[in-house]
């Protein structure tokens, strides 16, 4: 099938693309077909965010939103809190103290997943093909390498590789431009990335694993438009990461907690701290009497401005965070998401209407160099390392408020010039023998829940007998290093349960559970020999997130 343009990925950077390119053909009566694949049963299934959503991209996008009956934005915000936290107590960071952009004044309290159902409506009744269940799984190459389109919907394969009677060939769709917006970690992306060497000039992604829940609380606990940030406990101070809380809608919590993957400790379980985080008195008096109604997780790009690859390459380009553009201080992707889609649009309508196809989409480029997406990002950029370097209390706090102010006051001046990474969180794992094992409480089923009991508020599901979706490039490296040097660490990072240590008949097996998958890409991204590779599995496989 040909296209003019086809957008790999339903979130709010493809589908914002999608509904800018139906725009300009609106407004300059010039055609262009425009498609979206989508890897979740419908779209959303698949999106996870905290959200607040800084309405910047939205309001140029759509200006009249705000007058629409039917749009899932309604819980401005009306209060926030900032929390250092100890074991038992904490301390308030004064607001005052924030710097303007760190505030969450103008900002909404959302479920994205039910923002991209919404966006999705939209672009369909623009004229755009949305199709999920629909993986795409490989790219379609030229000669010359140019990417000129995508393989999606291939079913029916067998673990062994046989075609069961359900088999149906994949499609190939083909476009005069390509547009990536797998969002954290795609993984056809990965793959453009490393082959056309986007990332050569810049410093490695880093990431972070959020988990969350979604929680009913009764009238009595529900602070609509409440939002609370904390960092400190449970986490140690050498340990990047801290959590969300926002009350939205019909008495709707989103609880959750994001654990930067450069951590060292091969014991860390990123599920168990978050379990642990909700004890917390500053959290739990919002939870108790409430009711968990959905699990999932998600790694959250963190490099920022020093990692944002080149973004095109003949035939296509990157938008949203399938190249990382969240602005980690804020904890806020979603609107540079949108407005990396629409600029991206707008270069490849103009290339369509200019006769040009498979080309490289150097306008984007250009846009993107001049944009207020790489100015926000430019302001924060030494605010991860800062705090990977030199700890929550002096990195986090201390410094990188300095940074982050010198920065604003003087637009983009900062005594630490433009700080570098380093490694890549793979190689931030240590070996087991330089740490102790955590000791984390037992769940009560209550407030914490077992990892297990989690997954099945995820409502994932995946056809059993297909290929394993979770690939070891070395079989034998789970038992020949990861147990033996690193004790095993995707039986804990996995919030899914995915990997097991088995004991078979005195040996030990490495077991991978894949049907649990919630698509984090957390094993593609933390594995500390890069082993595993995630591959996208039959399309409509995966999480059935309802309002996440
Ligand atoms: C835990 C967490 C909390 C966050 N909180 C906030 C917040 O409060 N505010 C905020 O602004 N930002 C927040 N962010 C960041 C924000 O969610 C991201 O910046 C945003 O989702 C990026 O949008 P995207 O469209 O690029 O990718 P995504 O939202 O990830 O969407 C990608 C879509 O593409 C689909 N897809 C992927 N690969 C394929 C394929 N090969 N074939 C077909 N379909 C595919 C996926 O299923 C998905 O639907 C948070 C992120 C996380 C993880
Ligand atoms: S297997 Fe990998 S992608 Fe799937 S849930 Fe576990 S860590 Fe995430």
């Amino acid at each position: 099938m040909e296209f003019d343009v086809v957008i790999v990925g339903a979130g709010p950077a493809g589908l914002s693309a999608a509904i800018r390119l139906k725009q300009l053909e609106a407004e300059r009566g010039q055609e262009i077909s425009v498609v979206v694949v989508e890897k979740g049963s419908e779209v959303g299934a698949h999106i996870l965010s905290g959200a607040v959503l800084d309405p910047r991209a939205l309001d140029e996008l759509l200006p009249d939103w705000r007058e629409e009956d039917d749009c899932p934005i309604d819980t401005p915000v009306t209060s926030e809190q900032f929390l250092y936290l100890g074991p038992s107590g904490s301390i308030p960071l004064p607001n005052f103290g924030l710097p303007k952009m760190l505030k969450n004044h103008g900002c909404y309290v959302v479920s994205m997943g039910n923002v991209c159902r919404w966006l999705a409506e939209k672009a369909e009744a623009m004229g755009v093909e949305v199709y999920p269940m629909m993986a795409a799984s490989r790219t379609v190459r030229s000669d010359d390498g140019t990417v000129q389109g995508v393989i999606v919907g291939e079913v029916g394969i067998g673990r062994d590789g046989r075609k069961k009677d359900t088999y149906e060939p994949g499609m190939e769709l083909r476009g005069k431009y390509v547009l990536f917006a797998e969002g954290a970690r795609g993984s056809l992306s990965k793959q453009l990335i490393a082959e056309f060497g986007l990332d050569k000039d810049v410093e490695p992604q880093k990431y972070g694993l959020g988990i969350k829940e979604l929680w009913k609380v009764p009238d009595e606990k529900f602070k609509k438009g409440f939002v609370q940030h904390t960092f400190g406990w449970p986490l140690k101070n050498d340990t990047g990461g801290g959590s969300w809380m926002y009350h939205f809608g019909d008495n709707y919590v989103s609880v959750g907690f994001v654990t930067h993957l450069n951590y060292k400790n091969p014991y860390l379980s990123p599920y168990e701290e978050f379990q642990r985080f909700k004890t917390h008195p500053e959290v739990r008096q919002y939870l108790e009497g409430g009711e968990r109604v959905a699990y999932g997780a998600r790694a959250i790009t963190e490099g920022g401005f020093q990692s944002v690859p080149k973004l095109t390459f003949p035939g296509g380009a990157l938008i949203g965070c399938s190249a990382g553009f969240v602005n980690v201080p804020r904890i806020k992707g979603n609107h540079n998401a949108m407005k990396t889609g629409m600029m991206a649009a707008e270069a490849a309508f103009e290339a369509v209407q200019a006769g040009r196809e498979g080309d490289e989409l150097l306008e984007y480029q250009d846009r993107y160099n001049n944009s207020w997406v790489r100015e926000e990002l430019r302001l924060v950029r030494n605010a991860k390392p800062l705090w990977s370097k030199f700890g929550t209390i002096l990195g986090a706090i201390a410094l990188s408020g300095f940074d982050i102010w010198t920065n604003v006051l003087t637009r983009g001046f900062s005594f630490f010039g433009v700080m570098k990474h380093g490694k890549t969180d793979a190689e931030c794992t240590e070996p087991a023998s330089k740490h102790k094992p955590i000791e984390y409480p037992k769940p009560d089923g209550v407030l914490t829940f077992d990892r297990l009991t989690n997954v099945s508020y995820s409502f994932t599901n995946h056809e059993e007998d297909q290929p394993l979706h979770l690939r070891l490039k070395d079989e034998t490296i789970p038992l020949k290093l990861e147990l033996p040097v690193y004790a095993g660490p995707s039986q804990r990072y996995c919030p899914a349960g995915v990997y097991e240590y088995v004991e078979d008949g005195g040996k030990t097996r490495f077991q991978i559970n894949a049907q649990n998958c919630v698509h984090c890409k957390t094993c593609d991204i933390k594995d500390p020999a890069q082993n595993i590779v995630w591959h996208t599995p039959e399309g409509g496989g995966g999480p059935n997130y309802p309002n996440m």
